[in-house]
């Protein structure tokens, strides 16, 4: 399996509301880019968690440094 270098991955289980219970899921931390300006984009890169269920594919998506 290839790593990606731009994510660090990671399987573990949570909880997935689409399964009702406690599913194995891929996560990784990627920067996302909020904002196609590219004046904007130092304050628009963000680091998410993205938790995506194996089981239905739902992906999770959460802002990392939320105040
Ligand atoms: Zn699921």
């Amino acid at each position: 399996m290839p790593v990606n270098a731009d994510t660090d991955e990671a399987e573990m289980e949570e909880p997935c509301a689409d399964c009702g219970r406690e599913t194995a899921h891929r996560v990784s931390v990627e920067i996302r880019t909020e904002s196609q300006k590219r004046e904007n984009a130092e304050f628009s890169r963000e680091p998410y968690r993205v938790a995506t269920c194996l089981l239905c594919g739902t992906e999770e998506t959460t802002r990392m440094n939320n105040a």
